[in-house]
């Protein structure tokens, strides 16, 4: 057993807790990681005011990165001292784990989002009793996470360990949704609504992918800035234009693609309502629980439509070592929009980016 800290999030909309827990050895298929940073992505945060009704109360966190500490006995892939970044889990052996799309195995939901192993216990305890520790398959707000061996990815030890941890969720879903789920051919056009982590990375994979117009929607000034500085050709001032109206203006026939990270039901309805003939929007936002969008089924009917997809369609064994080459390469600069936070200050690092949103992507330091 080993003693970690944890931020725990015990009530909806309150601040994270920074309290001790117990991390069980690892069995035969966990990894036992300590953590150097872990990223705070935007789920977690609805999570814990309960946009999302996921369990409290649960230590959360999904973007961690970190060094081996120890292996179970079917663990081959990595080994004690490795550095790593966590992922989401799967069960490896169903049809859409063996055609490469985990992220829609079928015990997804029970490996990631219960925070508990698949037999309903937890890697953490406090004082003897369970507190769920296994989101996403790793809890990453800790300085240690008992992760599944499936979530944990080993990058080459050259790369900033603690710069790596959104390779494993905001990364890979707005880079993957591109260049693994659409595939837009060169010269095509592209939207991408909301510019966070998520829309950003949807950029710098639309400009790998050759996109001729790639148009950044939000209306956020500094936001719209970024993606400009990262590839986006053309930015849309959400709060102050027609955003459909200008798409169609530069790209004359409608958008050939869009990309919708920002979950808001006016934009999911607009990045259809921007598309050409024939266009697809993929759908990345966490939208509002319960909630239906009408769409004007003429609009439709003209080879458009819209398909959610989640974690950019990426196996993220293969997928985040090749981002992290991207990163290595100068065509992923992501550090760009990164603060760093002490552990302590996560409650400041929520603050700064999900209430005011002047950052973009806090990383917490575990062990400043
Ligand atoms: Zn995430
Ligand atoms: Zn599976």
């Amino acid at each position: 057993m080993v003693q970690a800290t944890a931020a725990v999030a015990r009530e909806a909309g309150a601040d994270f807790v920074l309290e001790p827990v117990d991390v069980d050895e690892p069995r035969a298929d966990e990894v036992l990681v300590r953590i150097v940073a872990s990223g705070i992505c935007h789920t977690d945060v609805a999570i814990r005011n309960q946009d999302v009704k996921l369990p409290l109360p649960q230590v959360l966190g999904h973007e961690g990165s970190g060094i081996v500490e120890a292996v179970g006995s079917a663990v081959n892939h990595v080994s004690v001292g490795d550095h790593v970044v966590l992922s989401g889990d799967s069960c490896g052996h169903c049809r859409h784990c063996h055609e490469g799309l985990p992220t829609y195995c079928d015990d997804f939901v029970e490996r990631n989002l219960s925070g508990a192993r698949l037999d309903g216990s937890s890697p953490l305890k406090q004082n003897g009793v369970e507190l769920l520790g296994r989101f996403n398959g790793q809890s990453s707000f800790a300085t240690y996470s008992l992760a599944a061996s499936r979530s944990v990815i080993r990058i080459d030890k050259d790369l900033p360990l603690e710069l790596m941890g959104p390779l494993g969720c905001g990364l890979t879903t707005g880079l993957g949704t591109v260049v693994n789920a659409m595939k837009p051919p060169a010269g095509s056009s592209i939207v991408v609504f909301g510019v966070g982590t998520v829309g950003l990375a949807a950029i710098m994979g639309a400009r790998l992918a050759g996109c001729a117009q790639i148009i950044a929607v939000d209306p956020k000034p500094a936001r719209l800035a970024m993606a400009e500085e990262l590839g986006a050709t053309h930015c849309i001032d959400a709060a102050k234009e027609d955003v459909v109206a200008r798409v169609v203006e530069i790209t004359k026939r409608g958008a050939d693609f869009s990309v919708e990270c920002s979950g808001v039901p006016v934009a999911v309805r607009q990045a259809v309502d921007c598309l050409g003939r024939p266009g697809w929007a993929a759908q990345v936002g966490a939208t509002p629980g319960g909630i239906e969008i009408p769409f004007s089924m003429d609009h439709m009917g003209f080879g458009r439509g819209i398909k959610g997809v989640v974690l950019g369609d990426a196996a993220p064994q293969t997928f985040v070592p090749y981002l992290a080459t991207l990163y290595r390469d100068g065509r992923l600069p992501f550090d760009r929009f990164v603060k760093y936070y002490d552990f302590a200050d996560i409650n400041q690092a929520v603050h700064d980016s999900a209430i005011t949103g002047e950052v973009i992507k806090p990383i917490l330091l575990m062990e400043s």
